[in-house]
C-alpha cells in the first residue's frame, strides 16, 4: 500500500512517514503543494493525505484537479483545528474525509485503513487462500490458525500476493506498492523478501502457495502451474 503525504510542517510530515512506514506502508511526502499535486498526478498511491495550507498550492485546489483529472485515490484532508470553513471547502472539493490537527497517530491509522478499506469495497477485510488468512486491519497472518510473525515489508508483499491471488505479480509491482519512489537498494531484493516468506509461510506445508514465475515474478496460488 502506498500513501502520499503532503505536509509543509516538515516535522509533522515526517512523523507521519516515520509512522505509517513502520506499519509497512510505502510513503512519499511533499513539503509543497506543487510537488505535492506532481507527485499525486504522476504516481498511483492507494491514499493521499493532504495538508490544507500549503505553499505554492493550496490542498483543496489541488484535491479538485485530481478529481477532475479524475484521480480517484481516496484523500484525507489535513486541517488547523481554527479552519473550519476549510472543512466544508475540503469535502466540497471531493476529499473523502479530514482530520483535524493536533490528532494522535492511532486516530490516523484508524482513519487511513476505513478509508483504503472502503476506497477497495471490501466487504470482509480478511484475505484468504486455502489455510493462510491475512488481516490487513489487526495486521496479523496466520496458517491452520498458527500465528505466522512477519515484518512490516513481508506483510507488505504478501497483502500485494493475496490482492491478486492467482495472477502473477511482477518484481516491479511489488517493488512500487512496497517501496517507495526513492527505492535504490539491490536489484534482488524482491527474491530476498519472498524467499524469507516462503521459510515462514510454506515451509512445513503440504500445500505450497508461493509460486515463482520465472523471469517474471510471482504468484500466491493452491495450484502450481
Ligand atoms: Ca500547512
Amino acid at each position: 500500500m502506498r500513501i502520499l503525504v503532503v505536509e509543509d510542517e516538515r516535522r509533522l510530515a515526517n512523523i507521519i512517514k516515520k509512522g505509517l512506514t513502520e506499519e509497512g506502508f510505502a510513503v512519499d511526502a511533499a513539503y509543497d503543494g506543487e510537488e505535492g499535486q506532481y507527485l499525486a498526478e504522476s504516481e498511483e498511491y492507494d491514499l493521499i493525505l493532504l495538508d490544507i495550507m500549503l505553499p505554492k498550492v493550496d490542498g483543496v485546489t489541488i484535491c479538485r484537479e485530481l478529481r477532475t483529472k479524475n484521480i480517484r485515490s481516496p484523500v484525507l484532508m489535513l486541517t488547523a483545528k481554527s479552519e473550519v470553513e476549510d472543512k466544508v471547502a475540503g469535502l466540497d472539493s471531493g476529499a473523502d474525509d479530514y482530520m483535524t490537527k493536533p490528532f494522535s497517530f492511532l486516530e490516523l491509522r484508524s482513519r487511513i485503513h476505513a478509508l483504503i478499506r472502503r476506497s477497495k469495497q471490501e466487504p470482509s477485510p480478511t484475505l484468504k487462500i486455502s489455510d493462510l488468512e491475512l488481516d490487513p486491519i489487526k495486521h496479523k497472518v496466520q496458517r491452520s490458525g498458527k500465528p505466522i510473525s512477519l515484518t512490516p515489508k513481508e506483510f507488505s508483499v504478501m497483502e500485494l500476493l493475496l490482492r491478486h491471488k492467482d495472477e502473477v505479480v511482477t518484481r516491479t509491482m511489488i517493488i512500487e506498492h512496497v517501496w517507495d519512489y526513492n527505492f535504490d537498494g539491490m536489484s534482488n531484493i524482491v527474491d530476498v523478501f519472498v524467499a524469507s516468506l516462503r521459510r515462514k509461510v510454506d515451509k512445513g506445508s503440504k500445500v505450497k502457495l508461493i509460486h515463482t514465475i520465472h523471469g517474471v515474478g510471482y504468484k500466491i496460488s493452491v495450484e502450481s502451474d
